[in-house]
């Protein structure tokens, strides 16, 4: 039971990420990065196939030498998700990875250095369509923003960012993406609200080194929420110190509080007091444990009492009402005469949303069926 986002987002122009489509229409992409080694292939294809079932749209693996090139190019024969290279002033890995088929370069086309290397860059971008994204951070502005600025400010930030779309302008390549990320939620927010006024490109969001699993998506969840609210932002990459598999879980955490994205269960649950009936942290704890693999979206509640639990049952999928030994039950808003057993609740409820999600996967296959 979704309803629509009442956020009315920024029609920005849309550019393709391989298969993934940025910006315009297309829904708001979430990304990670890989913090394997580059050069250690195995490593690195696991974590990326791990990201992608957690349901990472685009992911970024960062090429530092020629020699991470090379294992770029096996890494690439070996996963389906759009790659995007993170390269830093080096022309000639950006020309080797884009000859390995990268589906999109992060590369500031100001740090390459001469003119007939940016343009070897651009040109070869053109001639194989792939998309550039320029990353601005606040920690590494360039020396003469910094001594003009004094600190990073998000006018520096915009500056900084606005120097390499001119050089992106003048050479008539326009199928690029922006950042301007800051580790200050005020900074960061400031920057993109400045570069969403003055160019139309799809922007990349992120707060940066945000921090930790807990504080950094605490972070992210402010700094994008205020910036998707304003209908900014076209992608989106959580930096947490942790798991990469746990930045796209927060990714799509914030997308679905939005009711911009929707992917797997969205849990509606009570805090518990001395009122449950049943424990209610651990079933739930349990139960997103358990159907972590659920990508239908669906809403959930589980609440231990009888004080909400009707009324949230009324607006969710499945819902379970506490009550003393066996708790009410719903399926879509509707009490069910079935009552669930209060020390069988977990079972219970997993058997009954995979039948439901199961129904769901077969009326989605009838209706293609049916297209087709
Ligand atoms: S719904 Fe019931 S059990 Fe849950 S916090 Fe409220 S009063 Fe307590």
């Amino acid at each position: 039971m979704f309803s629509e986002s009442p956020i009315k987002r920024k029609l920005t122009k849309k550019i393709w990420v391989g298969k993934v489509p940025v910006g315009g229409d297309a829904p708001i992409a979430v990304q990670t990065m890989t913090n394997t080694l580059t050069t250690d292939v195995e490593a690195t294809v696991a974590q990326i196939k791990r990201i992608e079932q957690a349901g990472a749209d685009i992911v970024r693996v960062s090429i530092p030498t020629m020699e991470a090139a090379e294992a770029f190019r096996l890494i690439k024969q070996k996963v389906d998700i759009p790659i995007v290279a993170d390269i830093h002033f080096d022309y000639r890995i950006a020309l080797k990875v884009a000859e390995y088929g990268v589906d999109c370069l992060r590369i500031n086309p100001g740090n390459i250095g001469r003119e007939d290397r940016i343009r070897a860059v651009v040109d070869c971008a053109k001639d194989k369509n792939i998309p550039i994204r320029i990353g601005v951070n606040g920690g590494s502005l360039e020396k003469d923003i910094q001594e003009k600025y004094g600190e990073p400010t998000a006018h520096a930030l915009l500056e900084s960012a606005m120097r390499h779309v001119d050089i992106l302008d003048r050479l008539n390549f326009d199928q690029f993406k922006v950042s301007v990320k800051a580790s200050d939620v005020f900074l960061a927010v400031d920057s993109y609200r400045l570069l969403s006024q003055q160019i139309d490109n799809p922007l990349h969001l992120g707060i940066t080194e945000a921090g930790g699993a807990r504080t950094g998506a605490v972070k992210s969840a402010i700094g994008l929420g205020i910036l998707l609210n304003e209908g900014i932002g076209d992608t989106l990459r959580i930096s947490l110190a942790a798991d990469p598999v746990e930045e796209v879980k927060v990714g799509y955490d914030i997308l679905k509080s939005l009711r911009i994205r929707s992917r797997g269960i969205n849990f509606i649950a009570c805090p518990s007091c001395s009122r449950q009936e049943f424990d209610v942290i651990k079933t739930v704890n349990e139960l997103e444990q358990r159907l972590e693999d659920v990508v239908e979206p669906l809403t959930v509640s589980v609440i231990g009492c009888v004080v909400n639990g009707p009324g949230e049952a009324l607006v969710s999928d499945v819902g379970l009402a506490g009550a003393q030994n066996k708790s009410g039950f719903y399926l879509d808003g509707e009490r069910q005469k079935e009552r669930i057993d209060n020390s069988d609740i977990v079972d219970t409820l997993e058997r009954h949303i995979r039948a439901k999600v199961n129904k769901a996967d077969e009326t989605k296959r009838i209706k293609i069926q049916n297209i087709s």
